[in-house]
């Protein structure tokens, strides 16, 4: 089944007068279960689309249908719960709450959810059980951004939006980060599209949609996507 579907996309900014085309026309089909890299240099609009893919930006035209229901025309309330339960996010600044515990993070976001994953499992199951009680800066990059994921886990959600997920991370923290999210669509069977602009991360996908000038450049399968770890 197709989870997210985009026709003929385009996005416009304006500079007072002078119109940014971010995306020109991106038609997209991801299927459910696949692990998707969008590469893409700097300014070529992956993060104009992850954005619009997780409903928080509109397109200036074209459609964008979530397993068939149409997001370009749905209202602020449909789009709130779009956001709040069928998709999870992922930052490169991981984007913890700074006063609330790592537990309090996720259930936070578990709390505002319909379908929710118990909060202490899923923090257990990402290796942070002894963490748990630890405020953001009193924790390491990699485990900041694995409270994170457990965030946007904790949701039960259809579909993770990464964006540059290993950017502010070492090699080998960035390398467990990915373990985690391969784990998360290996093992639960969801969809996970990972934006960054990191060749290297592209041998891990199942496919590789390759994104120049707001346009696609090429798409890639890989037969035998690269484990980490
Ligand atoms: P990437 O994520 O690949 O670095 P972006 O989607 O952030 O690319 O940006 C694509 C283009 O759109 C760039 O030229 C960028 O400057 C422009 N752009 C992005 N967001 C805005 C905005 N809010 N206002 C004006 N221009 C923008
Ligand atoms: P280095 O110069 O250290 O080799 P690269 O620029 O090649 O670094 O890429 C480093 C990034 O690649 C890190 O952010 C890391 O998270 C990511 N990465 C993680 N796992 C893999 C993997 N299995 N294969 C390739 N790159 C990976």
């Amino acid at each position: 089944e197709i989870v997210i579907k985009t026709k003929n996309l385009h996005k416009t900014f304006f500079n007072g007068e002078v119109p940014v085309h971010a995306l020109k026309g991106v038609n997209l089909d991801i299927n459910e279960g696949e692990f998707v890299v969008i590469l893409g240099p700097s300014g070529s609009g992956k993060s104009t689309l992850l954005n619009i893919l997780g409903g928080m930006d509109a397109p200036t035209e074209g459609e964008i249908y979530y397993r068939g229901i149409p997001l370009h025309n749905m209202g602020k309330k449909e789009l709130t719960m779009f956001r709040r339960n069928a998709v999870g996010f992922i930052f490169q600044f991981y984007n913890l709450i700074p006063n609330l515990t790592a537990y309090e993070n996720v259930a936070l976001a578990a709390e505002i959810a319909v379908n929710p994953l118990d909060p202490a499992t899923i923090l257990a199951e990402m290796g942070l059980a002894d963490r748990k009680n630890h405020f953001p800066s009193q924790l390491s990059g990699g485990q900041q951004q694995r409270v994170a994921i457990a965030r946007a886990i904790a949701k039960n959600p259809d579909i993770l939006l990464c964006d540059e997920p290993t950017g502010a991370l070492d090699y080998e923290t960035g390398k467990q980060v990915l373990d985690t999210l391969r784990n998360f669509n290996r093992v639960m069977g969801k969809t996970v599209l990972v934006i960054t602009h990191n060749a290297a991360i592209g041998k891990m996908a199942d496919r590789v949609i390759y994104i120049k000038d707001g346009r696609v450049d090429k798409v890639e399968v890989n037969a035998n996507p690269v484990t980490a770890g």
